[in-house]
């Protein structure tokens, strides 16, 4: 996505220097070039307005020659070159033109003496077909003298004739240099002029333009700018809020992802403190909470008591009735001793068949009792297979001072001491 965007910013910014590069080395300019092969040329003098120039047109070469005898009876004498550039009153639209370039050789009798020429626009708002004047005119004054070369002058420069908007009555948006549809040019020679002979050469007229002017391009390029950034940002827009939902569905899966983790956390904490065949606490389980019971005691001398209970000739019946049977009655005598036990007294297996009752606030007489109750309610019990199972019980009270170790070997000796003594009975430590 970023390297589209890379590119796609590449391509505006050559797009962009090109199309100013290209402007600048002119290949937008346009040329427009007035000859006899697109217009009507024809020489206009004040012979309609009573005068006696007498005037002739030739066509020299690429030139066009005006040779005039300007005469004295006249009240504004006058030769001119008339270019028709339409013989309809659909003529040249030259708004997109910014100048025009003329090449005129003047020969007159008064040195630096100027030539007039007129851009004649046509326009229903104020011209009429049957009255040439009305063409309105868009005129410059200035001296071609002789072998100049080629004058360019900007269509800027050129000015209605005051007289002209003065006698059509135009109002002022109306009466400015008009240049949309030019009908007429005119070369005519200049206002000073004196009887005597006059010669305008017309070499060559052009008129200078753009295909596209440079306000048009920078408010291209800069619209195309404008449209690049707000696709860019709708892109971009889109894509965030993409990520967005994108992270979102993440965090919702890793919150998920950790409830789970966490539950089975749990439960392999459980399978840690808990023995997988009876169910009961093992060892581990009760290391803690064994530190804070002595503690306790110690502190408060209250009573603290064990049974530790191993069940007599238990090989025998892995021996006689297999693995699964020795299983079994395991896992029944651990609920026998756990539905026994008070809430506040722990049941953890000790080892293979051997269990200890950890009995809180007990003494050696209460454990004894207990020891009693167990011993018989296992002799009795109605064991799988028909089996008759005795356990032999080892007790001890816990003494002031002494450690885990000592407490539960003391337990361990009495019990030791049980089943050397015949097995299913009590021993206490002494
Ligand atoms: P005693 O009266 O001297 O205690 O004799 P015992 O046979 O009970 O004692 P011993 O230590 O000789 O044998 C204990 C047997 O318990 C040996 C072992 O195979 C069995 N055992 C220990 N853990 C398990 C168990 O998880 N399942 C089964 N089925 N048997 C077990
Ligand atoms: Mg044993
Ligand atoms: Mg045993």
């Amino acid at each position: 996505m970023r390297r589209r965007l890379r590119y796609a910013a590449y391509a505006l910014l050559s797009f962009s220097l090109f199309s100013y590069l290209f402007y600048a080395l002119g290949g937008f300019n346009k040329e427009y070039s007035i000859s006899a092969k697109n217009a009507f040329v024809r020489c206009v003098d004040d012979k309609t307005q009573g005068g006696n120039t007498h005037s002739e047109i030739d066509i020299s070469g690429q030139s066009l020659v005006l040779n005039c005898d300007i005469g004295d009876k006249g009240k504004w004498p006058y030769c001119e070159i008339a270019i028709d550039l339409s013989k309809t009153t659909k003529g040249l639209d030259l708004s997109n033109f910014h100048s025009v370039g003329i090449d005129v050789d003047y020969f007159s009798p008064i040195e630096g003496e100027r030539i007039r020429v007129y851009l004649r626009n046509y326009d229903p708002a104020y011209s009429s077909q049957d009255d040439p004047v009305s063409l309105k005119f868009n005129a410059i004054e200035y001296a071609p003298g002789i072998d100049q070369g080629l004058t360019v002058i900007p269509l800027k420069a050129f000015q209605v004739l005051s007289w002209w908007i003065a006698e059509y009555e135009l109002p002022i948006e109306t009466s400015g240099p008009q240049f949309d549809n030019i009908l007429q040019i005119e070369i005519a020679t200049g206002s000073y002029i004196k009887q005597s002979h006059y010669t305008i050469q017309l070499n060559r007229l052009v008129f200078y333009g753009e295909w596209i002017s440079e306000e048009m391009l920078l408010r291209f390029n800069t619209s195309l700018w404008v449209l690049a950034a707000a696709c860019f940002l709708f892109v971009e827009r889109r894509r965030l809020n993409h990520q967005l939902r994108e992270m979102v569905a993440k965090a919702e899966f890793l919150k998920d992802a950790n409830e789970s983790l966490h539950e089975q956390s749990l439960k392999f904490e459980e399978l840690a403190y808990t023995d997988s065949l009876t169910g009961a606490q093992n060892r581990h389980a009760v290391d803690c909470w064994l530190q804070e019971v002595i503690g306790f005691s110690k502190h408060n001398g209250h009573a603290f008591s064990m049974a530790y209970i191993d069940i007599d000739f238990f090989k025998t019946i892995n021996d006689t009735y297999g693995h699964k049977v020795g299983d079994e009655v395991l896992k029944e005598f651990a609920r026998v001793l756990n539905l026994r036990a008070r809430k506040t007294d722990v049941v953890v297996r000790w080892g293979g068949e051997e269990f200890i009752v950890f009995c809180p606030a007990t003494d050696l007489r209460g454990i004894t009792e207990f020891a009693d109750m167990i011993r018989t309610i296992i002799e009795n019990y109605q064991w799988t297979e028909g089996l008759n199972l005795t356990c032999s019980i080892g007790l001890a009270e816990y003494m002031p001072g002494e450690s885990i170790d000592t407490f539960i070997q003391r337990a361990d000796r009495a019990l030791y001491k049980a089943k050397r003594q015949g097995r299913n009975r009590v021993e206490a430590a002494s």
